[in-house]
């Protein structure tokens, strides 16, 4: 599948990145990783702090998945708000997704001190804005349950927002504790501080069948095989090539990163900006002092189809840019991209066993948060292949149906 079209902005912002050799010969493990992306790279670095016996294989190189198309915002709020999870999967289950999100953004935020590539992980506020004044009331009932349960949410009217900002909207949810990060450069330095920890990592090695045992999986490389006691599948929206997840869809998205500006509208903390609408636009500021802007979200279309359009839809998003901030009339996008981006039905992502395949976890990170997903599903499964019971992964069942599920409780 080919995953991203366009150019892709982060390619050059990591210079020598760490190399590694292709797979030759047959090689055992307790536990193989199947894919270098944000949840092959989560993964193998929480498998390294337990010591565990592991080995990640990559078809690519390290992170030119859709990774490389990630545009960086790491936030604890997801594409569906608190109140519709809490409708959806009763308040419990709601509530407990969005604790498991502060969760790993807790522990995304502690990352850069411990690696010794810098992921340029930076702690940044969110505003999410009403795009409509119907909006409004949706905004109030979303700042209530979230104080009600504990996350950080103000409310802030429109003079608030022009106060702090160079636009105008009817409302909006000011939070803490989110992030943004350069994607390629945290997925290198993730793999790179695991492999030093004794993971082994093989780029250029394409995991081609499998064998299914009862006492582990055979894994097929064109130059050599691994017997693994487990595997974890994060092979990405590439995962439906070998399993079709019918809860989910995959569509077309765009972004555009701009060149560098000799200085910034006002924006209030360089705080992640996004919307009410969906599809939503968003919109962050880089360490360069570049504008980042995503959305425009389209049908899954031929590849050919997708390339003609990143650039016509990378001026739509530099329309809206100049709409929100007119000041930056005249600006280019240095970088515009287009790729394929997956969603489920019920907004959850995948993450967990499937009762098809023994000895085989997946980590499917779909909707917008798939970082903060990958963090949660690598705590979740290393837990669970060191023998912990985790509980909170039946929220995310590989064989779930829409109706809410019985809680399970969560562990601190
Ligand atoms: C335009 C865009 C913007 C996004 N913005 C954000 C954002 O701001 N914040 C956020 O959190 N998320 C964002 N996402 C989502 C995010 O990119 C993904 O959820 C996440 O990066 C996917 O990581 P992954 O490891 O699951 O997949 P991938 O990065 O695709 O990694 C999977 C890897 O598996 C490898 N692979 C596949 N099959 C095999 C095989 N058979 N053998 C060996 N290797 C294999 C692939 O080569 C690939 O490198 C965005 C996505 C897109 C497309």
């Amino acid at each position: 599948m080919k995953l991203v079209s366009g150019q892709l902005p982060w390619e050059n912002t990591i210079p020598n990145p760490p190399e590694y050799p292709v797979l030759e010969g047959d090689i055992t493990c307790d536990c193989l990783i199947v894919g270098g992306g944000m949840g092959g790279a989560m993964m193998s670095y929480r498998m390294s702090l337990s010591g565990a016996d592991t080995v990640l294989i990559e078809k690519r190189k390290v992170g030119t998945g859709s990774t490389h198309a990630n545009t960086g915002l790491l936030q604890i709020a997801n594409d569906k708000s608190l109140t519709s999870c809490m409708n959806t999967f009763g308040e419990e289950n709601g509530v407990l997704f969005y604790r498991l999100c502060q969760q790993a953004m807790k522990r995304i935020l502690e990352l850069p001190g411990k690696l010794d590539i810098d992921p340029q992980i930076i702690e940044r506020s969110s505003l999410l804005y009403a795009s409509v004044p119907e909006d409004v009331a949706m905004l109030k009932l979303e700042h209530e349950n979230l104080n009600k349960h504990g996350f950080h949410s103000e409310f802030w009217e429109e003079a608030d927002i022009r106060a702090h900002y160079a636009f105008s909207k009817p409302a909006a949810l000011y939070s803490k504790g989110d992030a943004e990060t350069n994607p390629l450069r945290t997925v290198h330095s993730l793999i790179h501080k695991a492999h030093a920890g004794g993971v082994r990592v093989y780029e250029h090695t394409e995991a081609l069948h499998y064998e299914y045992n009862e006492d582990g999986v055979i894994c097929h490389t064109a130059n050599g095989r691994i017997y693994a006691k487990n595997v974890v599948f994060a092979m990405g929206y590439e995962t439906q090539e070998m399993k079709k997840d019918r809860g989910a869809e995959l569509i077309n998205t765009y972004a555009i990163m701009t060149e560098p500006l000799p200085s910034l509208p006002k924006w209030h903390e360089q705080s992640l900006l996004w919307e009410t609408a969906r599809p939503y636009l968003y919109f962050r500021t880089t360490p360069e002092g570049r504008i980042i802007a995503g959305g425009k979200d389209e049908q899954l279309t031929s590849v050919e189809r997708r390339e003609v359009r990143v650039l016509s839809q990378g001026e739509r998003l530099m329309e809206e840019l100049t709409a929100l901030f007119p000041e930056l009339q005249g600006t280019k996008a240095e970088f515009s991209w287009g790729a394929v981006f997956g969603s489920t039905h019920d907004g959850l992502p995948y993450m967990g066993p499937h009762p098809e395949y023994p000895h085989c976890y997946f980590i499917e990170g779909y909707g917008g948060n798939g970082t903060c997903y990958s963090m949660i599903a690598a705590e979740l499964l290393a837990d669970t292949l060191a023998g912990k019971t985790r509980p909170e992964l039946e929220l995310f069942s590989l064989t779930r149906s829409a109706k809410p599920t019985p809680s399970p409780a969560i562990q601190p």
